[in-house]
């Protein structure tokens, strides 16, 4: 499995893109959310953009989610064939759709590919791309569901903006690496309890107001795993 850190920056970062992860695998790829900022960025790293085969919808914040259109309509014009699922929560489908027409009205009735969309919940599994996908409700303003990724022996939690719940803790345990939102807060010192949860961890997306030092994703993504560059922004798990 290989983790790219599209973005790492909060909701209205005018430097940094939204919280974003593409995760790919042999057999597949799948992008952890998209907000407003992060479908240029992803498009930015990502090698085969047209051969993405899901987005994962952590929740209905437009810092999450408000870059699909961008993303689907780049797609279209590009020539796009590959169908794409848009995984997300109770909704989500109607939810795309309304985006979708008030972004770009009439487009997804041109698309040449066939856009899917797979229903999020706690306790269900979803295969999808050769990933494995398990939910569990973190909290947060509104309903967000952190994700745990596997493939073959590599596994990823992701929490989205939810802060931890038992629930959430018990999907990250053990996870070959964590993005998680006040799992560790900031500098690792988290609580007690969740120490050792996972061998890898990054903590959350970055304030809009660092302070001083260099405006980088610091910690996240690079120092907590401990295998990539200072500089890198790619996990290899
Ligand atoms: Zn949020």
């Amino acid at each position: 499995m290989r983790v790219t850190f599209v973005g790492v920056g909060e909701a209205f970062d005018e430097t940094l893109a939204n919280t974003s992860l593409l995760v790919e695998s042999d057999a597949g790829s799948i992008l952890l959310d998209c907000g407003f900022t992060a479908a240029s960025a992803f498009r930015g790293v990502a090698e085969r953009p047209l051969e993405l085969d899901g987005v994962y919808l952590s929740h209905f914040h437009g810092d999450h989610w408000f870059g699909l259109p961008a993303l689907l309509v780049r797609s279209m014009e590009e020539g796009r064939t590959r169908p794409l699922t848009v995984l997300g929560q109770p909704g989500v489908a109607q939810k795309v759709t309304a985006l979708m027409e008030m972004a770009y009205g009439g487009a997804l009735a041109k698309a040449k590919f066939d856009l899917r969309f797979t229903q999020c919940e706690p306790g269900r599994t979803v295969d999808l791309a050769g990933f494995r996908l398990n939910f569990a409700p973190g909290t947060h303003s509104v309903p967000c569901l952190a994700v745990r990724v596997e493939s073959g022996d590599a596994s990823l939690f992701y929490s989205g903006d939810g802060t931890p719940t038992d629930a959430t803790r018990a999907l990250a345990k053990g996870c070959s690496l964590a993005r998680a939102r006040d799992l560790f807060p900031g500098t690792g010192q988290g609580e007690p309890r969740d120490r050792g949860l996972v061998p890898g961890l990054c903590p959350r997306h970055r304030g809009r107001d660092p302070g001083p030092g260099p405006r980088r994703p610091a910690g996240a993504p690079g120092a907590a795993a401990g295998n990539p560059g200072p500089d890198s922004t790619i996990f290899r798990l």
